[in-house]
């Protein structure tokens, strides 16, 4: 990992930081390229620009680690009125929420609870819900969250991250539920014990887990800009049986042209005002996006 990628993704974890950025309108400003509005109407009008040009989207609340269970219950009400959202719009709109901001590690039965509420909620809305997949302490009990779920009877889809030796075990170990899976390459700050340091590799993991998926009977979906990867994929495979998921405001033309040539394409919007975790995330997923934030600062 580069040092400029670890430095970033140490400062995404600090509270201070997160306390003065967001008090500043240079930040504001930055954040701009990378989501629509704090607000859910922001993320909402958005998506209905996306669904003109045929390409479905999805809609994330920022948020992560809440303090407790009384949060949760409101991020599990949020999305459940945005699903009403989504059907009064009729956009084809999915929902994505991250198990820690719905409080798996404060109270596990109910993050379930509020995971198969979401799920049985958005069926009825024509929708989907995702579970993300956040460090990799959290991979074990994800996991369990989401065979839980389909036990109950909910489909959900879950991401799962190149960059951990222990992914290709873990798809072999849920590939018998035809689970559907958003394949990304990781974002977090992880140790060289768990996770591949250099690169190359998670890139050489995301195309052989890729191809796990492809031909284990999983519903894939690929969560990743990278147009050399992506043309690996549709080399082997044409555009069927798979979709591509990127985020707002990354490879725009590209996720327009992947559309128009054929490819199932969908694009995640961020929303909410406890954007500076994951914002550092995505600066230092390219650290020359630092620039962005610099060139603000002087307007
Ligand atoms: C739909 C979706 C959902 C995701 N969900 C999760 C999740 O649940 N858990 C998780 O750990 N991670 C998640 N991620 C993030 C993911 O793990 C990677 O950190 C991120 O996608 C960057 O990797 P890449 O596959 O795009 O490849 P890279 O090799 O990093 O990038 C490929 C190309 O895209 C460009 N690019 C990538 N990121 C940026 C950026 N921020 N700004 C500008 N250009 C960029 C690069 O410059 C490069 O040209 C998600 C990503 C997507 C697209």
């Amino acid at each position: 990992m580069s040092i400029a990628r670890a430095i970033l993704l140490r400062a995404s974890r600090s509270k201070w930081l997160a306390e003065q950025f967001r008090k500043r309108s240079f930040a504001k400003r930055a954040v701009k390229r990378f989501m629509p509005g704090e607000d859910a109407g922001s993320a909402l009008d958005a998506a209905a620009e996306f669904a003109k040009v045929g390409i479905g989207t999805l809609l994330t609340e920022l948020g992560e680690q809440i303090e407790n269970v009384d949060e949760a219950r409101q991020v599990r009400d949020e999305y459940l009125a945005l699903l009403d959202d989504i059907r009064a719009r009729k956009l084809p709109t999915h929902i994505s929420a991250k198990p820690t901001h719905l409080g798996m590690t404060l109270d596990p039965a109910f993050c379930r609870q509020a995971y198969i509420a979401l799920a049985k909620h958005a069926a009825e809305v024509g929708s989907f819900v995702w579970i993300d997949m956040e460090e990799s302490w959290y991979v074990d009990d994800t996991l369990a969250l989401f065979r839980d779920i389909h036990a109950a009877g909910q489909k959900v889809g879950l991401a799962m991250q190149s960059y951990l030796y222990r992914t290709p075990k873990d798809v072999d170990s849920i590939l018998p539920l035809k689970p559907t899976i958003r394949l990304v390459k990781g974002a977090y700050n992880e140790s060289a014990e768990v996770a591949y340091p250099k690169k190359s590799d998670t890139d050489r993991a995301y195309l052989e887990i890729g191809e796990q998926l492809l031909n284990g009977g999983a519903h894939p979906v690929f969560g990743t800009h990278d147009t050399a990867i992506i043309e690996e994929i549709r080399r082997r495979h044409g555009t069927d049986g798979y979709e591509i998921h990127m985020l707002y405001g990354i490879k725009s033309s590209e996720q327009r042209a992947l559309a128009a040539s054929g490819i199932k394409v969908k694009v995640l919007i961020s929303y909410g005002e406890h954007w500076f975790p994951w914002y550092v995330r995505r600066l230092a997923e390219r650290p020359a996006n630092v620039w962005f934030v610099v060139k603000n600062v002087w307007g």
